[in-house]
């Protein structure tokens, strides 16, 4: 059961789509990294993308 409800067309018929491969997000200032894929929460309904999420956010931890 997903809580997300879109905000333009009021359904909460929410679906999670993947961008993976080449269109991972890659930390800014890493070169030797694969980066994360990203994670879409999109209504099913409108389209509407509501929420994009990396897979894995502790690659995008900042090092000193
Ligand atoms: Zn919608």
């Amino acid at each position: 059961m997903s809580k997300i409800r879109c905000p333009y067309c009021g359904n909460n018929n929410i679906g999670k789509g993947k961008l993976g491969n080449h269109a991972a997000l890659m930390p800014v200032g890493k070169i030797f990294t694969t980066g994360s894929a990203i994670i879409a929460d999109v209504c099913i309904e409108c389209g509407t993308i509501i929420r994009m999420t990396v897979e894995k956010p502790e690659k995008f931890k900042q090092v000193d």
